[in-house]
């Protein structure tokens, strides 16, 4: 049997709204964005979305908006995608790297406590596997500590915790739209905030540094544009923006199914002694199922699940041992150990809403058949 690792859950009426848009006039940023980001705030409580290419794009012009650069200090997780610290290399600030609680994968107050300094301007907590972080604690201490929170919300689009959501408590949210996302357009993500002047700096930024865009000339009485600042080009497009209208309406109902796959991976798995998970606290969105196994057969069982026809991905190792921020910074084994010691036994499975009850049975059958083994 041959599981994939994922597959998306666009529909035909997705389809269908990007060949409207193909049909039409405009395909760069116009009004399918603007209908999405309508959608997106009303979806995520937070006043203010604007779209752009990717999360990465979101975190960089989040932190351009907000003033921080060469000289800053920005406090990262461990365990997160890498480009929650690119991106604030991108924005020529200073990553600094903090480990993460070892049962949730989550940045703690605490850890983040322990490494603010004079110089820092902000923090991105990473709400990681879609499980979001202890926000009123962080928000305490920022607050403490005059810092910014980004939060870093690549997958967490669905969550909460305590009556909270991603970007109520922090300063705003980025959103990725990546293909494996639970809210997908292949290459995409937004920025939200309840702060208008922050959002209008961002989609700014995120247009050239110009004053107007290009849909503003294009269906108004024509203006001249100005340069105000020196910005990057990262704003979504409408053909993009197209297949993420339609499923924003199925995000609850398709959470459902997730929680339901979640609950059959946890049933099987929690009970095995070999194996272990991340703890989830509140309502986890559920992007990815991972599963922790013993470290020294960890990439033996990737393999061996591979060759089972399973597709399997790694979310992921600490990022600060990789060569690049390893090298830059002088980082070395057991800096972090929270964070390594998940990035040496981590396994993500197949978990998404495409997955037939069969193609679940058989992922269930094989790691437990795999891990016996080993
Ligand atoms: C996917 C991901 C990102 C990056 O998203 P892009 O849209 O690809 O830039 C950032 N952070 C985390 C935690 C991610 O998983």
């Amino acid at each position: 049997m041959k599981v994939e690792f994922y597959r998306h859950a666009l529909d035909e009426a997705d389809i269908a709204n990007v060949v409207k848009v193909l049909n039409s006039v405009f395909l760069s940023t116009g009004p399918v964005t603007a209908e999405f980001e309508r959608k997106f705030s009303h979806y995520t409580g937070l006043e203010h979305v604007v779209a752009v290419n990717s999360c990465t794009s979101a975190m960089h012009m989040a932190l351009v908006a907000l003033g921080v650069g060469p000289g800053d200090e920005v406090i990262v997780p461990a365990m997160t995608f890498l480009s929650t610290a690119s991106a604030v290399m991108h924005a020529g600030a200073t990553p600094v790297i903090v480990d993460v609680d070892a049962a949730t994968g989550l940045v703690t107050p605490e850890a983040i406590e322990k490494a603010v300094t004079p110089r820092t301007k902000a923090v991105i907590p990473v709400h990681l596997y879609g499980t979001l972080c202890d926000m009123p604690s962080i928000k305490a201490l920022a607050d403490k500590h005059g810092l910014y929170i980004i939060e870093d919300c690549a997958h967490c689009v669905e969550g909460q915790r305590d009556g909270y959501r991603p970007g109520h408590l922090g300063t705003c949210a980025c959103y990725s739209f990546y293909a494996t996302k639970n809210l997908t357009c292949g290459e995409g993500g937004a920025f939200a905030t309840s702060d208008p002047d922050l959002a209008a700096r961002v989609r700014m930024v995120a247009l050239h540094g110009m004053s107007k865009g290009a849909a503003d000339r294009y269906h108004k009485l024509y203006t001249h544009y100005d340069l105000e600042r020196l910005g990057w080009k990262c704003n979504l497009d409408d053909i993009h923006a197209a297949l993420l209208v339609g499923q924003i309406d199925r995000l609850d109902s398709l959470w459902e199914k997730r929680h339901a796959l979640w609950k059959r991976y946890a049933d099987a798995f929690d009970r095995h002694p070999r194996l272990g998970r991340p703890e989830v606290v509140g309502k986890c969105a559920h992007h990815l199922y991972t599963i922790w196994t013993d470290p020294a057969r960890r990439d033996a069982t990737l393999h061996a699940l591979q060759q089972r026809g399973i597709g399997v991905a790694v979310n992921f190792r600490a990022i600060h041992l990789l060569s690049y921020f390893k090298d830059t910074f002088g980082f070395g084994r057991g800096d972090f150990p929270n964070a390594e010691a998940i990035g040496d036994r981590t396994i993500t499975l197949p978990f998404y809403t495409q997955l037939r009850d069969e193609q679940v049975d058989y992922v269930i059958e094989q790691v437990l058949e795999v891990t016996a083994s080993s």
